[in-house]
């Protein structure tokens, strides 16, 4: 039976790998990965803010960056509009889950690097930045858990990668490999879903959409979202317990 390119069933994930506090300056650090999607963040401060002395809550910087070789192209070292704009995508993401008010007067910086990218990139970054944050012992309500979901083709799927979110069912056709593919997905291109929840209180924080899709597809991928954001987060979670418990001892 045909599945997923890479094996998976349709509400599979990748493989998720996390390390904690791998960066020794930084307050809280974390590397969260879905298969080969490698995302890196670093959280530092909070710190007294000159410019923010006025505010009545924390103000939270993010930088997300590319490093040149995380594509299979050589990525310009200068910061693109797409950087900026998801640098933006994923501070709004994470601020709903935030007590900023707890510590006002000061700035969080998190710098977001992704070492490999496969498609993701943005929602492997939310979780990086999301355990970074509470090992960095910013006040939160709970951890932020980012995936995407979408259509290739014709099926609802959990965490697409670079080579479903390209899916076109008429390029597969001529190519005699991967034609049996379009069995699986079915005709039409890629619609991707990158989310990001806040489990607990099953808010989404972030829902963008790339592509088309009807309303019932729309609601079962983002159910499937929300029972996948439930997975991720009991994976973050366990991780952190087990790190106070190793550094504890
Ligand atoms: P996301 O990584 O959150 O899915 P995009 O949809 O913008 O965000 O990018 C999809 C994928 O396309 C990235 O994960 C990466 O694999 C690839 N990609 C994005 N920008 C570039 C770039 N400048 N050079 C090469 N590949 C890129």
């Amino acid at each position: 039976m045909v599945k997923r390119f890479d094996g998976r069933e349709y509400n599979e994930l990748r493989k998720i790998n996390i390390k904690l506090n791998v960066i020794e300056n930084a307050k809280g650090s974390a590397i969260f990965s879905f298969g080969d999607t490698v995302a890196l963040a670093a959280v530092y401060g909070p710190k007294p803010s000159k410019m923010s002395l006025d505010y009545d809550k924390a103000f939270l910087r993010v930088r997300y960056s590319m490093l040149t070789f995380s594509t299979p192209e050589r990525k310009k070292p200068t910061p693109s509009r797409r950087e900026i704009e998801l640098s933006e995508v994923i501070k709004r993401a994470l601020e709903p889950a935030l007590l900023l008010e707890e510590i006002p007067g000061s700035i969080i910086d998190i710098y977001v690097e992704i070492l490999n990218a496969d498609a993701g990139t943005r929602t492997a970054s939310i979780n990086a930045a999301s355990l970074a944050l509470s090992l960095a012992g910013i006040p939160m309500k709970d951890l932020v858990v980012g995936l995407a979901v979408g259509k290739v083709g014709e099926k609802i799927v959990a965490d697409l990668n670079k080579e479903e979110e390209d899916y076109d069912s008429e390029k597969l056709k001529k190519d005699p490999e991967k034609s049996k593919y379009i069995e699986y997905y079915g005709e039409g291109r890629a619609t991707d879903i990158p989310v990001a929840i806040i489990p607990s209180e099953k808010k989404f924080t972030l829902i963008q959409l790339d592509g088309e899709i009807s309303s019932k597809e729309l609601n079962d991928a983002l159910n499937l979202a929300l029972e996948k954001a439930i997975e991720v987060k009991n994976l973050m979670k366990k991780s952190i317990l087990n790190e106070y418990r190793v550094s504890n001892l």
